[in-house]
């Protein structure tokens, strides 16, 4: 493909894809392919000689499509949202376009500096204190800094990493033993989870072969300071190393908000890198209203959320603060001669490949600061607030029927419910009902969510939260859970 026919192809994919989007909001999310459905149609070797573009262009419409789940589209309730935009997707155009490996300033100098400055405007957008920026008050050089990560999952890694790093320096700095005889103490440490904690956490666990020990929660699903201390004090007699606590600001199940002062004041006293996962909710943050939910984040040593979820940006997305960096980077840096040192003052220049797991990285703050400024925050905070309006009116709407309940009061744009054991003639069949409902709407089609369990209970999840979903869109979820769940009650009579 020569530069023209680049130029004329380019033209006719944004056209491909603007016309998706302008169809989007309707499409029916689900697709219905059986597993294995592609392996049939494709061919099971790599063409020998060129192919046109329009063979593959035709391709992706009648193999490909039918076999996509339509993440960007209104109907689209399952799990969290992903949200496009048309900015990400233009400044992730010019990401493609530059195509770097910016592992460190030297291989491409924008790219990590507008790294920095974006990350410190973001923080700076969802309140987040002052330690975990790049620069002070007064612009000088802090010790804290955000990086983007691909995921939440990735971030939990490299926290955990740096958790690791800081409690062998303590053992050594305390015991007055050497770095191997610490070495050796590895295997005793242990990380603290929530039993709502997302899964990444375990994945983060297994990933540094660390121990974990799991904390129950109660009716309201937060992990609460008096149930983590209870879990330290018992693993620390057994002669166990505690050395690690997420909190989350906003869980899968339900988004639940755990005491997050409380897990502050036990890291604090026990010395645990404390690691917040917003991962969700952090776009909340935007909006001044939610900050007093966070209250204790500010006392955190790492703070993670997913603009690539909530907040208007392509995947992947995922925005990672340290307050102290030292750590982290001491963990992860690894020198070799083909990393030059980039010569002249380098105060302000982070070497991003020590934050992160792989060397390379894309620009992906390319995308980031064009949502940023083509929003602006008021774009971003309406973007938020729309959603959590409609995700409360839709849970109004369902109490007001009478036969489903809440779960949990909605606080942002997730809705738990079920239909109520008291709707049945036999309650003792609710999870029955519950399940039947969720199968029931998605084996129609028209929109998608996902149920979960919560102490046995089967729920139902509905997150409203597309960037192009309106208040049509949840007005026929709606109309569709009332539709199937009479028809499940009725049938379970
Ligand atoms: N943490 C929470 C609270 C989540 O809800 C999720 C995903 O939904 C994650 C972490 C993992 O996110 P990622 O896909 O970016 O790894």
């Amino acid at each position: 493909m020569d530069v023209n026919e680049f130029r004329k192809r380019g033209k006719e994919v944004i056209d491909a894809i603007a016309d998706y989007y302008e169809a989007v909001n309707d499409i029916p999310p689900m697709s219905t392919v059986s597993p294995g459905y592609l392996y049939k149609l494709l061919p099971h070797e790599a063409p020998e000689t060129p192919e046109s573009f329009d063979a593959i262009q035709k391709d992706l419409q009648t193999k490909i499509m039918p076999g996509m789940t339509h993440w960007q589209s209104g109907n689209f309730f399952s799990w969290f949202p992903s949200n496009s935009s048309f900015p990400a997707i233009l400044g992730d155009m010019y990401s493609s376009m530059f195509d770097v490996v910016g592992f460190n300033w030297l291989c491409s100098p924008a790219a990590t500096e507008l790294e920095t400055v974006v990350m410190d405007w973001l923080g700076k957008l969802i309140g987040l204190d002052r330690r975990f920026l790049s620069f002070k008050e007064d612009g000088t050089e802090g010790n804290g800094g955000g990086v983007i990560q691909g995921s939440a999952s990735e971030a939990h890694i490299v926290a955990m990493i740096a958790a690791r790093e800081m409690a062998l320096e303590r053992l050594k700095s305390q015991g007055g033993i050497s770095s191997e005889d610490a070495d050796k103490q590895r295997h005793k440490l242990v990380a603290y989870f929530s039993d709502q904690t997302h899964s990444s956490g375990q994945k983060a666990a297994n990933v540094i072969g660390c121990k974990t020990t799991t904390v129950p929660t109660g009716d309201d699903f937060r992990l609460t300071k008096q149930a983590l201390e209870q879990a330290i004090a018992k693993d620390k007699e057994q002669g166990l190393i505690p050395f690690f606590v997420c909190g989350t600001f906003g869980t899968t199940n339900t988004t639940a908000i755990d005491d997050l002062p409380g897990i502050a004041d036990v890291a604090q006293k026990e010395s645990l890198w404390y690691h917040v996962d917003a991962a969700y909710a952090g776009s909340a943050l935007t909006c001044p209203e939610f900050r007093p939910l966070a209250a204790g984040s500010e006392r955190a040593d790492s703070f993670n959320f997913n603009p690539h979820k909530w907040m208007l940006t392509n995947f992947d997305c995922s925005a990672l603060w340290v307050a102290d960096s030292t750590h982290l980077v001491n963990a992860l840096s690894i020198h070799r001669e083909y990393y030059p040192k980039v010569e002249g003052d380098t105060a302000f220049v982070k070497d991003y490949r020590n934050w992160q797991l792989p060397l390379g990285r894309r620009f992906r703050s390319l995308k980031l600061w064009f949502v940023m400024r083509m929003y602006g925050a008021e774009g971003i905070r309406k973007h938020i607030r729309d959603d959590v309006t409609q995700a409360k009116w839709l849970a109004n709407q369902l109490v007001a029927d009478g036969r489903f309940e809440l779960i949990v009061p909605v606080v942002f744009g997730l809705a738990v419910f079920r239909i109520k054991p008291e709707a049945l003639s036999d309650p003792s069949k609710v999870n029955q009902a519950n399940t039947a409902l969720i199968k029931a709407i998605n084996d129609d089609g028209r929109v998608f969510l996902v149920g979960t369990k919560l102490n046995g209970n089967d729920v139902l999840r509905a997150a409203v939260g597309s960037t192009f979903g309106t208040q049509k869109n949840v007005d026929l979820l709606l109309e569709i859970l009332k539709e199937h769940a009479t028809k499940v009650i009725a049938d379970l009579e």
